[in-house]
Order: structure tokens, then C-alpha cells, then sequence
């Protein structure tokens, strides 16, 4: 695999080396070595020295969530993320993906969404439609809240109607490349989805982002691939933070850090302040930028059981602190943990806290 130079050093770096294995949601999941840090590099190396063919480890490539808790941990500075997403790009390129990737590809490519779907709720079109006019402020509710968890958007619109004095919500708003660059990374038609989507932002004075998955795509990936934004871009948590208001009664309530926004933007505070003014937190052990990423929608279409694993094994994390519910801040977590069917943990997505309905 003709793979740059840089991510060389980390695979070669990464494939003899034990010692992250324990912290992959993933790997913990399935109990297997193949989806450690160390393994998916000892497989790239192999590709990389033309050993055996990237076709025999691309589902192995795949079976990463990209969480970078591997890379957060590693005190020497190596990033599997990095050869990960890497070999991802190199094997759409060289039409090496595996056909159930493909699918999703063509499908963000052809509907806007990986999930292909064509259209929005009806209740979701009706609450989005009284906010068509445009104002300065635009909420942006990613294609997870709009195709696959309508309620969540539905409430997100809810909870801004609260706080916020005006604000416009897009009735045809495009993918802006989150499960693109998930599935090929940084190719041209992950940065052309991107501008398209900067190109709407830049028409509002500031950018509300629902979800995490988006918001580490606007406020970290533009900027990588080189989309200039000159609109204020803001998480819906960080915006909400100063205003919702609220009575505490919830005990015992562990945050469910979005990885997105606590390790790849540095963002841990905000959740804190808006959940302290409905609940008594009790943390969990890993959290902050360590939390332990809880599964999303897109990885659950092509490996569903493992990912309600990962779900089962957060839900069993806030058990042994003896919390009673999970709050996420997160779509695909909040969707993820819910497909778990138990009694013990309590499940309650931010927006839905905030409105008191749980
Ligand atoms: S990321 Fe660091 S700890 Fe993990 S396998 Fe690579 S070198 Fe080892
Ligand atoms: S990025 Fe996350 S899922 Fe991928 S190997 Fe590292 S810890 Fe595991």
C-alpha cells in the first residue's frame, strides 16, 4: 500500500506494542487481539511490505471507530487513528473497500446520508418549518437526528425555542461530511460535501451543532482539509450552557462524554454545567477526555451485535459506580445505550433532561 511515510512510522511504531490494548471499546467488546491498536498495524505493516493484500485485513480496517482512545493514552505520541483512516482513503482509492462500505458510501453520495434515506419525518418537517426563516443563528441537526433519531431533533428544536430568541432550522439541510470522512477519510468528495455545507453555514452570523460527531467535523475537520469558515461555530452543548435553566432532582446521573467533543475538542466543562442544574452527577471512572465511547448508528449497520457489546459494557460501567442513569450529549450514543434492553440505568439524552421529559 503505497501509504505515506508518516503513517509508516506509526504502524511500524504501533504492531509490537501491548500497550493500549485495554482501552479499546471495541477490542473490549469482542474480547479479540484483531481489534486492538496493535493488531490493525501489525496488518497494515504486512499490507505496507507487500506481505499480504490490504483486501485480506479491509474488515479489520473498518471494525475501528476511530474513538482515538488508543491515541489519547499512548505515551509516546503514536496515533492509530491516523494509519487507520489512512488505509481507509488508500482502499477506496484503489477500489479495495468491502461491498457493505461501498453501499454506504454511495448512498451519503447519492441521498446525503449513509442511511439512504430520502426524506424527514413528517412531525420532524413540521417543527423544522416554523424556523425556516432566516435569522443569524443557524441550528444545525446533522443527518443521524434527522433520518434515524427524529425525536432528537424534534426536542433539540424544542430546547432552543426555549433559550434561544430566534434561530433557523434548515428544511433541506445537506450532509456537511461527518460519515464521509468516518468512511474514506480525506478524499475529494468528503471535502466537496464539506464546502457545499460550509458554503450554507457562511450565510449565518453563528452555527448552533447538535451533534458532537458534526461538531468535531465543522470545528476540526474543515480546517484540516482546508474549508474556511467564517461564521461562529458553537456546540450545542457550549451554547446552552449559560442559558437552560432548571430544578435539581435527578440523583445519581453519569455523563456520557461525546469522545468528539472532550478529546478532540477539548470540551468537557459545558455538559457539566447544564447536567449540575438537573442532577447530582456521579462520574465515571473514565471520563472527561478518557470516556469510553458507547457505540453510534452508522458502525451498527454493518456490525450490530458488537456494538450493542460496547453499549451493554458502558451501561455495566455506570452499574459499578452505582449510578442510576446515563446522560449522553451524543445521537449515536444516546441511540446506541437505548438499544439495550434493561431496567437498571436509566437512559436520558441531554435535550430531553433539559425539557423533563424522561
Ligand atoms: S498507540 Fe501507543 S500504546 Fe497504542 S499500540 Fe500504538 S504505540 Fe502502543
Ligand atoms: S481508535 Fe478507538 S476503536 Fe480504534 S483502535 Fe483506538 S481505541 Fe480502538
Amino acid at each position: 500500500m503505497n501509504m505515506t511515510e508518516f503513517s509508516k512510522k506509526h504502524v511500524d511504531s504501533c504492531r509490537f506494542c501491548w500497550m493500549c490494548h485495554h482501552i479499546c471499546p471495541i477490542g473490549n467488546a469482542t474480547g479479540q487481539e484483531r481489534n486492538t491498536a496493535r493488531a490493525r498495524a501489525l496488518g497494515i505493516s504486512l499490507v505496507n511490505r507487500d506481505a499480504i493484500a490490504l483486501e485480506e485485513i479491509i474488515d479489520n480496517i473498518y471494525e475501528c471507530a476511530t474513538c482515538s482512545a488508543c491515541a489519547h493514552t499512548c505515551v509516546t505520541g503514536w496515533d492509530p487513528v491516523l494509519f487507520t483512516r489512512e488505509a481507509r482513503l488508500k482502499a477506496a482509492l484503489a477500489g479495495a473497500l468491502p461491498e457493505y462500505i461501498n453501499i454506504l458510501i454511495d448512498n451519503c453520495l447519492d441521498t446525503g446520508n449513509a442511511y439512504g434515506k430520502e426524506d424527514i419525518s413528517p412531525e420532524l418537517k413540521e417543527i423544522i418549518s416554523k424556523h425556516g426563516e432566516k435569522t443569524d443563528t443557524l441550528l444545525w441537526l446533522g443527518t443521524d437526528a434527522r433520518y434515524m433519531a427524529p425525536a432528537q431533533g424534534i426536542n433539540a428544536v424544542r430546547v432552543m425555542e426555549k433559550y434561544a430568541p430566534s434561530f433557523t432550522v434548515l428544511e433541506d439541510e445537506p450532509d456537511c461530511g461527518t460519515h464521509l470522512d468516518f468512511l474514506i477519510g480525506t478524499a475529494e468528495e468528503t471535502k466537496n460535501i464539506m464546502q457545499s455545507a460550509a458554503d450554507i453555514m457562511n450565510n449565518y452570523t453563528k452555527v448552533v451543532i447538535f451533534d458532537p460527531a458534526d461538531a468535531k467535523t465543522i470545528k476540526r475537520a474543515f480546517g484540516e482539509m482546508g474549508i474556511e469558515l467564517s461564521c461562529e461555530a458553537v456546540t450545542f452543548t457550549s451554547f446552552l450552557a449559560p442559558l437552560a435553566k432548571g430544578e435539581k432532582t435527578l440523583r445519581d446521573a453519569a455523563i456520557q462524554d461525546a469522545f468528539q467533543l472532550s478529546r478532540e475538542l477539548g470540551e468537557t466543562e459545558p455538559i457539566r454545567e447544564i447536567v449540575s442544574k438537573y442532577a447530582y452527577i456521579r462520574e465515571f471512572l473514565l471520563n472527561g477526555e478518557e470516556t469510553v465511547w458507547a457505540g453510534n448508528i452508522l458502525m451498527s449497520r454493518y456490525m450490530g451485535r458488537v456494538i450493542k457489546k460496547v453499549a451493554e459494557m458502558r451501561i455495566s460501567n455506570a452499574e459499578s459506580i452505582g449510578a442510576k442513569y446515563i446522560i449522553t450529549e451524543s445521537v449515536g450514543e444516546y441511540v446506541s445505550l437505548k438499544s439495550v434492553k434493561q431496567d437498571k440505568i436509566g437512559i436520558i439524552a441531554l435535550e430531553n433532561l433539559i425539557l423533563g421529559e424522561y
